[in-house]
């Protein structure tokens, strides 16, 4: 009997919309591609963006920038973080998050994730007490979204300002707000494999005019804040705009019409993700062997990757099953590998950290995780495909 292989890419994206490619064709033949380089009256394309997405994430002020790491960071600065600050973090999340925490000469102070990858709000607020901390910069890790009234209230209790890193969970929702709506300020990222794709780019939203207009000069406006949407008043750039060093890190024109074009088709891209999502998880849920926490009934997610775990397979058949998957066409990652690999690191790589601390759980869920990517160029089928492999090799490894 011959087995079942899969034969797509994870990491194939969709093309860009055709309106999208016609803008940008158009934006490139007028060779103005900066976004204050515009004719009079004209709106910049980044400008229009930024305009477009605070209505859609229901917020009063949008900053597009270069990345998301580079929206952190800044999200960071505006928000009061200074030179050696302690910052809270759980500890599973990407490379670029501790990464925006000492680009502003800040502390990370780690946090447990419980067994549903979510920051474990124990150790969060016992972290808070015993740090001092009065940051908490909350990664949102492959679309999971803790429990955000209690970190709200956890964070009043402490005094710490709360920083979203929406990266996985644009368009994700908690009790119907908003991912990004409960901290003072939070990030998205638009790089190629997050939910909108511009090959690098971000935003940094937030309700607050005062960190907004900073947000905006120092994402580096010059005095030509004025060209952006979703901005505050001139009196208060006035108050702030000599005091927000330049930090250049702007979104460009051709980024911007690519999103420009995608934007209306969100929320259609994040049903046909939660399609694929529910086939997969529905699949995992009934195998033996498999553990897949269910997702908390007031949390709306978009599914564009799923997490797993096998906690009866031994740390030293890993590498093995992952090359079986592989040779079956299906790309597992394993965020439990102390060895960082692609895009793939555990918080315990970061060396450049100081005292990096032991967190059993974290390290305990990770061992056993592996995880997926979900691309919009899968189907349903496919979907079926990849759990029919998965479900074999487990078989396999496992029995
Ligand atoms: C991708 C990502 C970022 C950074 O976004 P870039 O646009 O690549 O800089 C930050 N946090 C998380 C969790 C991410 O996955």
């Amino acid at each position: 009997m011959t087995e079942v292989e899969f034969t797509k890419s994870f990491t194939q994206q969709e093309p860009i919309p055709d309106d999208g490619i016609t803008l940008v064709n158009e934006i490139m033949r007028t060779g103005r591609l900066h976004r204050y380089n515009l004719e009079p009256d004209e709106e910049s394309q980044a400008s229009m963006l930024e305009t477009e997405f605070s209505k859609w994430q229901d917020v009063d002020y949008c900053v597009a920038c270069t990345s998301g790491g580079y929206a952190i960071q800044l999200a960071l600065r505006v928000s009061g973080v200074n030179l050696g600050d302690k910052v809270l973090a759980n500890a599973y999340t990407l490379a670029p998050v501790p990464g925006a925490i000492h680009n502003v000469g800040a502390k990370p102070v780690f946090v447990e994730i419980d067994n549903s990858y979510h920051i474990d709000l124990d150790d969060l607020e016992n972290k808070s007490k015993s740090s001092g901390a009065k940051f908490l910069l909350l990664s949102h890790m492959r679309g999971h979204i803790a429990d955000m009234d209690q970190i709200n209230l956890i964070c009043k209790r402490n005094s710490i300002t709360l920083i979203e890193d929406c990266a996985h969970t644009m368009g994700s929702k908690w009790r119907g707000i908003r991912s990004g709506n409960f901290g003072r300020v939070a990030a998205f990222s638009t790089q190629t494999y997050k939910h909108m794709n511009s090959g690098e780019g971000g935003f940094l939203t937030t309700n607050d005019a005062e960190l907004a207009a900073k947000a905006v000069v120092s994402s580096g406006s010059y005095m030509l804040y004025g060209r952006h949407g979703a901005i505050p008043t001139e009196e208060i750039f006035r108050k702030v705009r000599q005091f927000s060093p330049n930090y250049s890190g702007r979104m460009d024109q051709i980024r911007a019409g690519l999103l420009r074009a995608q934007l209306p088709r969100l929320d259609k891209n994040i049903s046909r993700w939660n399609c694929l999502y529910s086939c997969l998880f529905r699949r995992l849920a009934c195998m033996d062997n498999v553990t897949i926490p269910t997702r908390n009934k007031n949390e709306f997610y978009v599914g564009s990757s799923i997490q797993f775990r096998l906690e009866t397979l031994k740390t030293n058949l890993i590498a093995d099953f992952m090359k079986a998957c592989l040779n079956r066409g299906v790309e597992l990652k394993w965020f439990g590998d102390s060895e960082p690999k692609a895009f793939t690191s555990r918080y315990d790589s970061w060396s450049y950290i100081e005292n990096l601390p032991i967190l059993p759980n974290t390290l305990a869920v990770l061992a056993k995780t592996f995880d997926m990517r979900i691309p919009l160029t899968f189907t349903l089928e496919d979907c079926e495909i990849i759990a029919d492999v998965l479900q074999s090799e487990i078989d396999k490894f496992l029995n």
